[in-house]
């Protein structure tokens, strides 16, 4: 089927340059190259290493010490996210492994000689900063001694070598944390008259055996059956294969990560490992985070009460309630999905024809160059990852400032969630960064091409927001470069861009219909702002309600961890039944990689959804507002303190006004 092309950016179709980025490991490797590369990789920092550390202490400065550091950090990041990047989305499973088993040398020999080791610590500590140091690099040094002591470096010897050795088991648990739910591949099987509801084009997508469907547990396709699907028994079906997965394997090693964090707080002298992973942050406390948490609830709690009261008003045909009007867990997203079709007249499937992968995509690209001043210019780039993937050089003022890799469509054992990485940092000594956008959008059919759902469409502004970062955050210290910042501001930018796709001009700009090229009119867009508006009390709830699971993950005496999840989901989500034969827990990927921080996503909201408030005032779709946003807040990555940022941006602090006033709107 030929898709109607509109709003497109028209692009000329280079070849790959000669550029800085290095792409070796990403480019047709083999499984002993990979393990070569990275053997080679940290025996070159381990040389590097050893130089810094024979410095006579007179002799230090700031560049033959804090930047060797920097410069030795920087390799290693790269190894690492390459690695990381291998392992989430590589199709062969020879690279996987292969990518798997480097990773925990990574780990050891991150935590052996550079975070962990004395002499490095002593090196540092040795330096005494000249006066003329900027105010990044005194930052830096300040924040590296700081980072030591919290490690344990002022420890005696033996009971430094109890923390690194934890240290490297608690790495070693969320590889295969993370491994379990990429490698899990559930799937129910039914018949198609069991998918009543359902689109036909999305069955005769999925594979079958014999008169059985397969269905596969990605979101994509779990969301669309969980909202559109009929029979109640294969909703429940599908939930509770969906919500199994990477158990029971994951439940054990939830288990064993926990315990082991408990016990490397206690040994780097913090009560519990929330408290620990929290000192360095902008909230700093856990206590500070359960408050907020709290004051989110209240604040939501009548809009969510209200919104579920109009829910349950009138069900859909063949709907029944739990004791005391609570909705049944697989009912949530087909009563939600009914509503919304008949009070905002806004059927996700119809919607999703209006933003066709292969001109959407393109479209939001746009409006980021527009907003930015920067350009996309396609490259092709043979064997790397994946025959799907797309590439574009990035140009910020003619200069190509990196890569940006975008692989969008679901494949087996492929990383199953959205996320953005950047493989190489930008830097001013190594200002071209390459960075990868992974998510899992609909596939196209022998009917369709490619939708995408609305979520879908937030979920690109998002990951984009990130990218945008990683790629203009261009600091002199690779520690600082683009996304590494404080945990909890990192999805500042990526929820601020994520807001533009309920903005109408936007909508305009994007949403164009596969089959008529026609766009969004004004009355559907209206239809969409308040369809997306609805649930937003229920979507603070249950955000805040795993930030608390995360969090208390982190403290001590937790007992069953299956059983705190409960004690904590039921009276927060209680208008919600309860059931306790699913394990959601076991594919929460980010108890791993956000450890006691996934609270940071409401956190950042607050900053995104003020400054996004600031930027719209001035419009956005106009390079001013994009101009002060790039030179304010994402040129300078982690260099500065959020805070900061955040004030020189809105000429104020932040508060939580914006977002109450999106509850008030909802
Ligand atoms: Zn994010």
């Amino acid at each position: 089927m030929k898709l109607k092309i509109c709003l497109a950016i028209t692009y000329c179709l280079c070849s790959i340059s000669v550029r800085a980025y290095d792409l070796t490991l990403l480019r047709n490797s083999t499984s002993q190259e990979i393990e070569q590369h990275a053997q080679s990789t940290l025996a070159q920092a381990q040389a590097q290493l050893a130089k810094l550390k024979a410095l006579p202490s007179h002799e230090r400065t700031f560049e033959n010490t804090a930047r060797a550091f920097d410069i030795v950090f920087e390799h290693l990041q790269q190894l690492g996210a390459t690695l990381e990047l291998l392992v989430a989305t590589h199709p062969d499973e020879a690279i996987r492994n292969a990518a798997q088993a480097s990773q925990l040398k990574f780990n050891d020999f991150a935590i052996e000689e550079l975070e962990g080791n004395k002499q490095i610590y002593n090196a540092i500590k040795e330096y005494t900063p000249a006066n003329d140091l900027t105010f990044e690099q005194s930052y830096f040094v300040q924040g590296l001694l700081n980072d030591f002591k919290r490690q344990g470096l002022d420890l005696p010897d033996e009971q430094l070598e109890e923390v690194k050795k934890l240290q490297k088991k608690i790495s070693e648990l969320g590889l295969t944390f993370d491994r379990n739910i990429n490698d899990d591949a559930s799937t129910i099987e039914i018949t198609s008259d069991e998918l009543a509801g359902v689109d036909s084009d999305c069955i005769n997508s999925l594979e079958h055996h014999d008169t059985l469907v397969v269905v596969p547990c990605t979101r994509a396709i779990y969301s669309q059956i969980m909202e559109n699907c009929t029979v109640e028994s294969t909703r429940k079906k599908l939930y509770y294969a969906y919500n199994n997965r990477a158990y029971p394997a994951n439940s054990l090693v939830l288990n064993e990560l926990v315990q082991k964090r408990l016990e490397l707080a206690h040994k780097l002298g913090f009560v519990d490992y929330a408290h620990l992973a929290l000192c360095s942050q902008m909230a700093a406390t856990p206590e500070r985070v359960q408050q907020f948490l709290k004051h989110l609830r209240e604040q939501s709690e009548s809009a969510y009460a209200r919104d579920h009261a109009l829910l349950i008003e009138k069900l859909p045909v063949g709907i029944t309630l739990s004791d005391g009007n609570k909705i049944k867990p697989w009912d949530v997203g087909f009563i939600d999905n009914n509503y919304k079709k008949t009070h905002f007249d806004i059927d996700q499937e119809k919607l999703a024809e209006y933003f066709p992968t292969e001109t959407t995509v393109p479209a939001i690209l746009e409006l980021y160059q527009n907003f930015l001043g920067i350009e996309f210019k396609p490259v092709n780039i043979d064997g790397l990852i994946h025959k799907d993937v797309k590439t574009f050089e990035v140009y910020n003022n003619h200069a190509c400032i990196g890569l940006l890799i975008l692989d969008l469509y679901p494949r087996k054992n492929k990383f199953s969630h959205a996320a953005q990485l950047a493989v190489s940092s930008c830097t001013h000594r190594n200002p071209e960064s390459v960075v990868v956008i992974v998510t899992n959008f609909p596939v196209a059919t022998q009917q369709k091409p490619s939708l995408l759902r609305f979520d879908d469409v937030e979920t690109i502004f998002h990951e984009l927001g990130h990218a945008m970062h990683s790629l203009l955050g261009c600091t002199e210290l690779a520690v600082f470069s683009g996304t590494s910042v404080l945990r909890d501001f990192v999805e500042t930018p990526s929820q601020t861009f994520e807001q533009w796709a309920y903005d109408t001009d936007i909508l305009k700009k994007i949403g164009c219909h596969y089959l008529t090229g026609e766009s969004l009119s004004d009355e559907v867009i209206k239809k969409i702002q308040k369809s997306e508006k609805f649930g937003f009390a229920a979507f603070i709830q249950r955000q805040s309600f795993l930030a608390l699971f995360d969090l208390a993950l982190g403290g001590e005496n937790i007992g069953d961890i299956h059983s705190l999840w409960q004690t904590l989901r039921d009276p927060i989500m209680r208008h919600i039944a309860t059931e306790d034969q699913t394990h959601f827990e076991a594919a929460f990927g980010h108890l791993f990689g956000y450890g006691s921080k996934y609270y940071s996503y409401l956190w950042s909201l607050v900053f995104a959804l003020e400054l996004h408030h600031k930027i719209k005032q001035g419009g956005l779709l106009t390079p001013d507002g994009g101009t002060e946003f790039k030179n304010k807040i994402l040129s300078k990555g982690g260099s500065v303190p959020p805070e900061c940022l955040i004030k020189d941006f809105l000429g104020k602090d932040a508060t939580t006004a914006a977002l109450l006033e999106q509850l008030k709107l909802a």
